[in-house]
């Protein structure tokens, strides 16, 4: 608890999660609060959540300040927390009560406990037993007195809920009334352990050791697919609850998080708390109070996981730290991963970064001594890395409109005799990125962006990848009206899995891509059929390079693999690295050794030949190398600033006016680029220009962006959006 206290009718200043950007006056209630309180206060006519923030500041006529209406009947906001939220609104340059918002997205946090039924072991034992009455009371016998829902009481026993209804009538099983609001069921950290190879205890090791100590550290967890990293970080997940603090688990994909749980509930006995777009509403609220009263001892969650009231928070694993899913690109526009490290060095917490292929950023770190290092370098078991080749396009017999190269063909087909898995990888989704009218020319484009209409016959219609419009399929052209014209141009991963069906005929073809699937429940479903091993031919985008384990796949076939080499952007290499290297290593586990094959147009590109030659070190020195001489992150910083409007020319005359007034960086020795289009120059109907920012690496880059882009008045549609270390420059 705080020190600090407020007794009734003392100044307390107030942060709500309004856009007002200032901490408001009001008077502590009756019975008084304490600092880091939630509380409801008055607002003009309305009601609304709030912090107790600090003392008040007195400057306002006190009979007339407001009092305080109510104090939550949650844990208070830890001191720690408080801080992390100032510094990453400093950090952003994010108004301090939109932070707030992020913090506080839990519904009816103020609300009294509601009640619901739980089912635990009865005291009778039943005359009649059968197979599905013995599971049920066996499991509740297995977690001794603990109480559970009728649902998870079922699913655990794998029986219907009359079953558990049934118990009930006889006594077997007792139905109490509990809050909703109930404490996770503790988790055991010696339960499930398993033996380490000496490569992962020598890892395990360090992770525990530097959980011990108490303090701040971050560690780059560094392994190949399938080497274990997972279960490294799970003992230090142990420690961590053996020192009973707090530990959380990011990780970037929530298809991701069902299979984690499962391996978590095997490690500690239990699952651990759940936190990501996909959770009730209820459980959201149930994970948000237990969290800030330290009765969550594990949350396995998204980014947003990371804005939770940790009471005492030890240890923050980023899974697939070079994801870019971790940057939030709406709203507030912030990376988790580098939060994290804010987040634990406030807390004396440990941060552990997982990844096959981390970010270039992580292995500056390294190289510059702030990070530790632990590397596994062979996978567990029998298992090997697969084979990595190229095809080399140019040499392949290939009529137009097909991509399968007759060399990779054959491989899919010894696949198909020996009963074994094969994927094709394509990171498009839909049909066709492209279609062309082949009487004018024209091509479908998305009414209010700047983009094409990607055809998806799966849903029979035009989708834009930039805003989700869809359209029907037009039968004639939009521009010269030409009848039957129109044309798909260019391979998606539906129209892969036509050509696979024509191409394999008695294989069975299974496409994942995450549009085709109506729930997160629908594509787990499927992709544990898939691993089960009911398709023989896969065709998936990047949805399957991130970390699902398919135990029969030996082929990974990448249809495009100068895709990601297109265009301009510094980061292009980097993210065409790690996409290649994490598909390839879904092929192989321990039982067969794995192949992958890139086909590319340029096998003598440096990025395609460091992929296949694996040789990671010197690929990231020339990559290290190449962004150290252009002066940009990690061994740089910059900032994207992202105009908008519905007025194409108002955008281009603010962004001019802003690139021509650039004392504030200049005083700094920043440079100003722009203003040019944005990577999507429209979106919704609004054209954006983008104007990037560089500075040196010290640059107190934050303090000279806000006094620059404060001498703008956004007048009208305006708006302006400040991109603090910009995901693409
Ligand atoms: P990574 O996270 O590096 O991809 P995982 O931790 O998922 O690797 O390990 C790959 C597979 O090998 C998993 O099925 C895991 O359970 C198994 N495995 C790894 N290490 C061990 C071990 N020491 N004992 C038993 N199984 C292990
Ligand atoms: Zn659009």
């Amino acid at each position: 608890m705080r020190g600090d206290f407020f007794h009734e009718g003392e100044l307390v200043g107030v942060l709500t999660t309004q856009p007002i950007d200032r901490v408001l006056d009001y008077k502590a209630p009756e019975g008084g609060c304490s600092l880091g309180a939630f509380v409801e206060v008055p607002l003009g006519p309305r009601k609304v959540l709030g912090v107790v923030w600090s003392a008040g500041k007195g400057d306002w006529d006190y009979a007339k300040v407001r009092s305080v209406i109510r104090v939550l009947d949650v844990a208070p906001m830890a001191d720690e927390m408080q801080q992390f939220l100032t510094r990453a609104a400093d950090y952003t340059l994010t108004p301090l009560s939109a932070m707030l918002r992020l913090a506080t997205r839990a519904p009816g946090l103020g609300d009294a406990p509601s009640m619901r039924k739980v089912y635990r072991l009865g005291s009778v034992t039943p005359d009649r037993m059968t197979e599905a009455r013995t599971k049920v009371l066996d499991v509740l016998r297995d977690y001794g007195g603990l109480s559970f829902t009728l649902k998870e009481v079922a699913d655990m026993a794998g029986v219907t809920s009359s079953v558990v209804k049934g118990l009930v009538k006889l006594g077997a099983v007792a139905e109490e009334d509990s809050p909703r609001d109930l404490p996770y069921p503790r988790l055991d950290p010696e339960y499930g352990r398993k033996d380490l190879t000496d490569d992962q205890e020598g890892g395990a090791r360090v992770l525990r050791d530097a959980v011990r100590s108490g303090t701040y550290g971050t560690t780059l967890l560094k392994g190949v697919t399938g080497s274990g990293k997972t279960e490294v970080y799970l003992e230090a997940v142990a420690e961590c609850l053996r020192q009973g603090r707090q530990a959380l688990v990011l990780l970037p994909e929530i298809a991701l998080t069902s299979e984690f749980i499962t391996r978590v509930e095997a490690r500690f006995g239990m699952k651990p708390a759940e936190w990501h777009s996909g959770v009730t509403m209820t459980e959201r609220r149930r994970c948000w109070k237990m969290v800030g009263q330290g009765e969550a001892q594990l949350v396995v969650g998204a980014r947003s996981a990371l804005f939770l009231p940790y009471r005492d928070l030890g240890l923050i694993v980023v899974d697939e730290e070079h994801d870019t899913s971790y940057k939030q690109e709406d709203g507030v526009l912030y990376n988790a991963r580098d939060m994290t490290v804010l987040r634990a060095s406030l807390n004396g917490a440990q941060v552990v970064l997982a990844s096959a292929t981390p970010s270039l950023e992580s292995w500056a770190n390294v190289e510059a001594g702030k990070y530790a290092r632990v590397t596994l370098t062979s996978r567990y078991g029998a298992a090997v890395l697969p084979d990595m080749s190229a095809i080399d396009m140019r040499a392949e017999d290939l009529p137009g409109s097909r991509w399968v190269s007759p060399t990779l063909a054959g491989k899919v087909r010894q696949r198909l005799e020996r009963g074994e898995q094969s994927l094709l990888f394509l990171n498009r989704r839909g049909y066709a990125p492209v279609t062309i009218c082949r009487a004018c020319g024209h091509q479908i484009g998305c009414d209010d962006c700047d983009a094409t209409m990607v055809e998806h016959r799966f849903l029979k219609r035009l989708m834009c990848h930039q805003c989700g419009e869809t359209k029907p399929m037009p039968t004639v052209c939009p521009s010269c009206e030409a009848e039957d014209r129109l044309a798909p141009v260019g391979p998606g991963v539906e129209r892969m899995a036509e050509e696979a069906q024509a191409l394999f005929p008695d294989a069975r073809v299974a496409v994942l891509s995450s549009d085709l699937y109506g729930s997160a429940r629908a594509l787990k479903e499927h992709i544990e059929s898939i691993a089960r091993g009911d398709a023989d031919v896969i065709v998936g985008t990047q949805l399957v390079a991130k970390g699902h384990n398919f135990p029969k796949l030996t082929l990974v076939g990448v249809i495009d693999a100068d895709l990601g080499l297109q265009g301009s952007d510094l980061r292009a290499a980097e993210r065409t690295f790690q996409l290649m290297r994490q598909v390839a290593g879904r092929a192989g586990r321990a039982e067969a050794p794995g192949e992958a094959v890139l086909q590319t147009f340029q096998p003598e590109h440096p990025v395609i030949r460091a992929i296949l030659g694996g040789d990671e070190e010197a690929f990231w020195a020339a990559e290290a190398g190449e962004r150290k001489a252009a002066g940009v992150p990690p061994y740089g910083r910059m900032a994207g600033i992202v105009l908008s409007s519905t007025d194409v020319q108002e955008v281009f005359d603010l962004g001019t006016q802003m690139a021509r007034n650039d004392a504030p960086l200049r005083r700094i020795g920043a440079q100003v680029f722009g203003p040019a289009p944005a990577p999507i120059a429209r979106i919704r109907g609004r054209h954006r220009v983008r104007l990037l920012v560089k500075a040196e690496k010290g640059a107190p880059l934050q303090a000279a962006l806000a006094a620059w882009a404060g001498q703008f008045k956004l007048r009208g549609e305006l708006r302006m959006a400040i991109d603090i270390d910009p995901q693409s420059f």
